[in-house]
């Protein structure tokens, strides 16, 4: 029987722009994305694009309906922006059944999310880079530009490093004034307009000191290596950290303060049984730490944890702080301190050979001498 086809309603130059926008001037059909507005070989501009319909504009087309077809024929949810190829392919009598409905309006559906979401780009300044190049455990520590770019992305990175090496320095003392120097020189006399993205790859006491020194004023995102999949992107989700709090009954000179993220600290290793305050991962070990949410989410805990010691004890405690953090950690530890009113706050450390906890800096000596 012949069937009547009748002519294709012409599809509006409004319509066409936002489906071209919509699909980034891309081939919507999955694993395609070829451009259309370029020659791939020449880059001369060309239009190789088709617009396809996923429910056919005639009832007797591919995947037509006798209702939704005249319905549909110029609506933008039912084109696909295709290169000629997969317009055949999706059109073509033997395929129907593999490419319905169903399927071509998902990888619509999936091709114009993915644009959006890859061209969200926020406009924000380019981000300076700070490195903390520190020996861990007999190794020079290494990264490269583009390990850091993309660590940053969708933002830019400037090309220009702030490069703190203190691999030649073994006495903590030295990297610490060399940490002093280089964040005077090159941060904390800046004009306030540049935004710091820090890669930290030292052991955890330089990289509390390194948060210190910046301070809690200058806005600083961090990065950690990701041992798994060898990069430096952060991730969504992660576990959960908590405090908990000493039950003292009265003040104390001393306490303890046990950080327990990337491990939990042995209490018989400690140098002195204190009253205890921790900060707690809820699984503790390597791969708790995934997303830059759970660094805020630290950020808070570790605040509200130091305002409560200093209610409790007084401005004139000791905080002896054991931390068993990775280096996002290590630098909100010290970044996250205010040197006006914070106590005392020694920092411990225990490398591989010793059997106990030593003293490994002052990481903050109390300024308000009077009480
Ligand atoms: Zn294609």
């Amino acid at each position: 029987m012949p069937t009547k086809r009748g002519t294709r309603p012409a599809i509006p130059r409004k319509v066409q722009s936002l489906l071209w926008l919509k699909a980034g001037g891309r081939c919507e059909f999955r694993g395609c994305n070829k451009i259309l507005y370029e020659d791939q070989v020449t880059q001369d501009p060309i239009n190789e694009s088709n617009i396809a319909h996923i429910i056919s504009w005639t009832e007797n087309g591919p995947r037509g309906d006798k209702v939704l077809s005249p319905k549909l024929a110029t609506d933008i949810s039912n084109l696909m922006l295709t290169c000629p190829e997969h317009n055949t392919l999706i059109d073509s009598g033997d395929n129907l059944e593999k490419y319905s409905v169903s399927v071509l309006q998902e990888m619509k559906r999936e091709h114009e999310e993915a644009i959006r979401k890859l061209t969200d780009l926020k406009t924000e300044l380019p981000k300076r880079i700070i490195e903390l190049r520190g020996m861990i455990h007999g190794q020079r520590p290494a990264i490269t530009f583009k390990e850091e770019a993309d660590a940053l992305f969708p933002f830019f990175p400037k090309s220009e490093r702030i490069v703190i090496d203190v691999c030649d320095y073994e006495d903590i003392e030295t990297a610490k004034m060399i940490i002093d120097s280089q964040v005077k020189r090159h941060i904390i006399n800046s004009d306030g307009s540049e935004l710091y993205a820090a890669f930290i790859m030292a052991l955890i006491p330089l990289g509390c000191y390194l948060g210190y020194s910046i301070g809690n004023k200058i806005p600083v995102q961090t990065f950690q290596h990701f041992h798994d999949t060898e990069d430096w992107i952060w991730r969504d989700g992660g576990g959960l950290i908590t405090a908990s709090y000493a039950n003292s009954i009265k003040p104390s000179d001393n306490v303890n303060l046990l950080i327990n993220i990337s491990g939990v600290i042995d209490r018989k290793l400690l140098s002195a049984d204190y009253p205890e305050y921790s900060i707690n991962a809820d699984v503790p070990g390597f791969s708790f730490l995934q997303s830059w949410q759970q660094v805020l989410d630290f950020r808070s805990i570790y605040r509200n944890v130091l305002d409560r010691i200093r209610q409790e004890h007084g401005e004139s405690v000791t905080i002896h702080l054991y931390p068993a953090t990775p280096n996002p950690i290590n630098f909100e530890i010290g970044k996250g301190i205010m040197k006006n009113i914070d106590p005392t706050i020694i920092l411990y450390d225990k490398t591989k050979n010793e059997t106990n906890y030593k003293e490994a800096m002052h990481l903050h000596d109390r300024i308000r001498g009077n009480n």
